[in-house]
């Protein structure tokens, strides 16, 4: 099994953590800072029975000036040319216009998108709980799996169900 898959979502949700953290080396730049991500970056992970080709993206938000407008088109470029989307959200923070904005290109996406609620190890399982309600019902997700990218919690069983797509 192989595949495509591109993850996209606010700045700083920790998109090329992530990456990082499956592919295991420092090929996404990781920063505080929004848009150190200028360009996709593609990371692969070959396993036994399955190789991933993750694709990361400098994250979808409303553009504010041209540089925005172009990474901006980069990444919603990726989205009907992958195997699986991953939108990933912060836990931290809740469902702003940010993400209404990211919902409103995904909804004529055919591909199976995955909702990712990352940096559980900030938040009470409680408000886990409620983001999930909060969000499910907005998209039709295939999957919504909550992960931390920094301390790699559910990023092996992420990989799991990821497989089961591909
Ligand atoms: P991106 O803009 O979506 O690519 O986000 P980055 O991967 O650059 O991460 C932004 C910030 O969030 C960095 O300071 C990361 O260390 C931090 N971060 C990413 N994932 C996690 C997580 O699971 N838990 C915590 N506590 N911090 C995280
Ligand atoms: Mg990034």
């Amino acid at each position: 099994k192989s595949g495509f898959i591109t993850i996209i979502g606010r700045p700083n949700v920790g998109k090329s953590t992530f990456i990082n953290r499956v592919i295991g080396q420092k090929i996404a730049i990781m920063s505080d800072k929004a848009q150190t991500t200028r360009n996709t970056i593609q990371g692969v992970l070959t396993e036994k029975d399955a190789q991933f080709v993750f694709i990361d993206t400098p994250g979808i938000h409303k553009p504010k000036h041209r540089l925005g407008d172009f990474m901006v088109k980069i990444a919603e470029g990726t989205l009907n040319e992958v195997d699986v989307v991953m939108f990933m959200i912060n836990a931290e923070e809740g469902f702003g216009r940010g993400d209404q904005y990211i919902i409103d290109r995904l909804k004529n996406i055919k591909r199976p998108i995955f909702l990712i609620i990352n940096k559980i190890d900030q938040v009470h399982p409680d408000t886990l709980l409620q983001l999930i309600d909060q969000y499910k019902d907005k998209l039709s997700f295939a999957e919504i799996i909550p992960i931390s990218a920094l301390q790699g919690n559910n990023v092996t069983h992420l990989l799991d169900v990821l497989k089961s797509h591909l």
